[in-house]
């Protein structure tokens, strides 16, 4: 590791579950999974990053992060230790900062500041730009920066929010003027309530297609968010579909199952012969087979490069998919970075 400095020697990174386990010193921590007896930093509710944290002796995890995992029925075992935002928490040998990741409600990058004097950045998922929903997260400086590398290569840069959220508007009137019902695929956590929040902005009357939707839209809304949705158990969602709609869903089965039992099947099969699929994801942009809009709860190719430069490390390490070509475009561009394998 050249170039690194007499304080990185003692630091060790390794992926385990679907996170990474630092050992510093005497200090270990389980970023996003768990080991038994120890500590676990927690940055977000996506349950893809949960393998293991039930081995966890604690967490620590924002309030919204424990919430939006509880309203779908994900309790986390261990003592919890709830974090705000720019709150520190100290443990033998280091102190930990939470610091909005702008990726879903709740979710956190953490800064540890060890004793000896190394700082290191683990994002966990994270977005660099405002959204309806979420607020951009802003870098900070340390030594070490662990970043995630989704969309870590050059064909990956979305056009701004505000040009996708006019597509996905425009579509929606001409949709709907069509007498069609467009029906946009989202995740159950974020995507779907930052979709609710721009279409209820935009003036269209909203229907969830499924359950997991409303129960994260009850906990955004607990935490300051004014989502005002029709779940489809709602009387109201029938004359909806007549009057005009949109729905939001994390399952486009569920939803024509829900439909169903909302509206008989008769009723239903009408509904459903109108509606049109969008999916909403970052990986429409390059993705022919899916219909859809590039709306990303990650940042992109230059928002992860923008945020690493100033972040200023002497070192990153990059993890998820696409962490060597990213490490390898930070390297070109001066910094000292390589994939976490
Ligand atoms: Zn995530």
């Amino acid at each position: 590791m050249s170039g690194a400095g007499p304080l990185m020697s003692t630091l060790k990174l390794k992926k385990h579950a679907d996170g990474i386990v630092l050992d510093y010193g005497h200090v270990r921590l389980a970023l996003d999974t768990g080991i038994k007896g120890e500590t676990t930093l927690l940055t977000h509710g996506h349950t893809d990053h949960l393998r293991g944290v039930e081995k966890a002796h604690r967490v620590v995890a924002t309030k919204a992060t424990i919430d939006t995992l509880g309203a779908r029925g994900y309790g986390v075992k261990g003592r919890v230790e709830l974090l705000e935002y720019n709150q520190r928490i100290g443990q033998l040998g280091v102190v930990v900062t939470a610091i909005n990741a702008g990726h879903v409600l709740g979710s956190s990058m953490y800064l540890m500041e060890f004793d000896e004097g190394l700082s290191v950045l683990y994002t966990g998922d994270f977005n660099v730009v405002d959204s309806m929903v979420h607020r951009a997260a802003s870098p900070v400086s340390a030594d070490v920066l662990i970043t995630e590398a989704t969309y870590g290569t050059p064909e990956w840069v979305f056009p701004s929010r505000k040009s996708i959220y006019n597509d996905i508007l425009t579509t929606t009137t001409e949709v709907i003027e069509n007498e069609r019902i467009p029906v946009f695929l989202a995740y159950s956590l974020g995507k779907a309530q930052e979709a609710i929040a721009l279409l209820q902005w935009g003036g269209f009357n909203v229907v969830s297609g499924n359950h997991r939707i409303d129960e994260v839209c009850n906990v955004y809304n607990q935490h300051g968010s004014d989502l005002r949705h029709t779940s489809l158990k709602q009387g109201d969602a029938k004359n909806l579909f007549s009057d005009g709609c949109a729905i939001v869903s994390s399952s486009f089965h569920h939803t024509r199952n829900n439909v169903r039992a909302a509206l008989g099947d008769r009723a239903a099969n009408r509904v459903i012969n109108r509606m049109e699929h969008y999916s909403l994801s970052g990986w429409t942009l390059s993705d022919s087979s899916k219909t859809g809009f590039p709306l990303s709860a990650h940042a992109d190719f230059k928002g992860l490069k923008k945020f690493a430069k100033k972040v200023n490390p002497r070192v990153v390490y990059c993890f998820t998919g696409n962490a060597s070509q990213f490490s390898g475009h930070l390297v070109d561009d001066g910094l000292n970075a390589v994939p976490l394998e």
